[in-house]
């Protein structure tokens, strides 16, 4: 095995159990290439932890074990992926939701790899060429623990023009309908990065129809399939979902469908949302309840978009198409947006406005999005529910 020494006095956080192998902190890493299995040991060469190389753009690679001699093997994953399971077993047994994540990166011990359950077809996603080295041995181990109809795979690195595809099992004729708080999505495990439906949301999505939508106008900016919109639609007076690709317009329409509502009766503009502030206040459109929810970072022909950039904005747009007494729900999955300077925007920005304003719910990642202990970005997701009077 490969050693990764660490430069003086870099030790303590490796000892405090910091998972992310840290650029910096290792004493020439040249030698280090994707896949290898490396000892982390102080300048003293005493032995801290064993990871394995898997740049992404967070760092070098993940620690993997505390022991020195514990083998990275089949058994390693398996006793790791038994142990996921063990912890899902809430969401085997509930009614109304068979879709969510096995195991979770880092949470879960093995940075840079995911797996997500959509009714018994898997998706593994792999965020290294590093962790794809170990591909044989974690589906050698899938196999092992989890039961599944049907095995998938993506890649989530770049330097590959293989993006994914079918892996094992039974394959099925995409798009195939899953549920979540008895409520259908249609999934597509074979289409781009994207599968339909992103699972971290389902507490928030959920919140937003028992709480946020009830004889409501709702409003869902960056909409994609709709997943916002059709579960408000359960108890909205309408809703109206705005994203500016074409193919959205579809998707959402066979959300609409698949949960008995007629997409006719909704709203769905192929638009940029700027674009479509404007077009409403033009049309005195206005709503109780507005869902934002951005990718972090997007560019379109006009201009770029990051979300901490121009989050104020979105925020003041929301405000023009906002009735009198309404709230916002507003996300972003952005790691380098930390909780704390969101919600500094979103306070100044209402504050500038001169609106009153209560944070009524603010919420993080669902159980089976399970995080590090020891790694705050692993908390990506923030989504904050708040009532307005204007
Ligand atoms: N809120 C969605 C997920 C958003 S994914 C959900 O709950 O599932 C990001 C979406 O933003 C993509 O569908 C993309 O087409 C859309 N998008 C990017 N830039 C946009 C813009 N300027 N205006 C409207 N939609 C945009």
């Amino acid at each position: 095995m490969k050693i990764a020494t660490l430069n003086r006095g870099k030790e303590t956080k490796y000892l405090n159990q910091y998972p992310l192998i840290d650029e910096e902190d290792i004493y020439q890493h040249d030698h280090l290439k994707e896949g290898d299995l490396v000892k982390i040991v102080t300048d003293q060469q005493q032995y801290i932890a064993t990871g394995y190389v898997g740049r992404q753009h967070k760092g070098l690679g993940w620690v993997l074990s505390y022991d020195e001699n514990e083998d990275i093997n089949t058994q390693f994953f398996v006793k790791l992926f038994e142990s996921a399971l063990e912890e899902r077993e809430y969401y085997f047994n509930i009614d109304g939701t068979n879709a969510f994540r096995l195991f979770n990166a880092e949470g879960d011990g093995v940075g840079g790899l995911t797996i997500d359950n959509y009714d018994s077809h898997l998706l593994i996603q792999w965020y290294s060429k590093g962790i794809y080295k170990f591909r044989y041995l974690i589906i050698e181990a899938i196999k092992t623990v989890f039961g599944y109809t049907s095995l998938y795979e993506k890649m989530r690195f770049k330097d590959t023009t293989y993006t994914g595809g079918f892996v094992d099992g039974e394959a099925p004729e995409f798009p195939i309908t899953i549920e979540e708080n008895f409520t259908f999505y249609n999934v597509d495990l074979e289409d781009g990065l994207m599968t339909g439906i992103f699972l971290d949301q389902k507490e928030v999505r959920k919140k937003l129809r028992d709480q946020f939508s009830e004889d409501r106008d709702v409003l869902n900016l960056f909409s994609y399939t709709g997943a916002f919109s059709v579960i408000a639609a359960q108890n909205a007076r309408s809703t109206t979902s705005v994203d500016l690709a074409n193919r959205s317009r579809g998707l959402t329409e066979e959300n609409f469908g698949l949960n008995g509502i007629d997409p006719k009766s909704q709203y769905i503009y192929v638009m940029d949302t700027f674009d479509y502030y404007n077009y409403a206040a033009r049309h005195g459109l206005q709503y109780e309840t507005v869902v934002i929810d951005p990718p972090s970072f997007a560019r379109n022909k006009k201009k770029t978009f990051s979300v901490q950039k121009d989050y104020g904005s979105l925020v003041k747009g929301a405000l023009s198409v906002l009735a009198p007494e309404g709230s916002l729900l507003l996300c972003t999955n952005s790691s380098a947006f930390s909780l704390k300077a969101f919600k500094n925007v979103i306070k100044k920005t209402l504050d500038e406005e001169g609106v009153e304003f209560e944070i009524r719910e603010v919420m993080g990642l669902p159980k089976d999005f399970k995080t590090h202990p020891h790694y705050k970005p692993s908390k990506y997701l923030k989504a904050v529910f708040i009532d307005i009077k204007h």
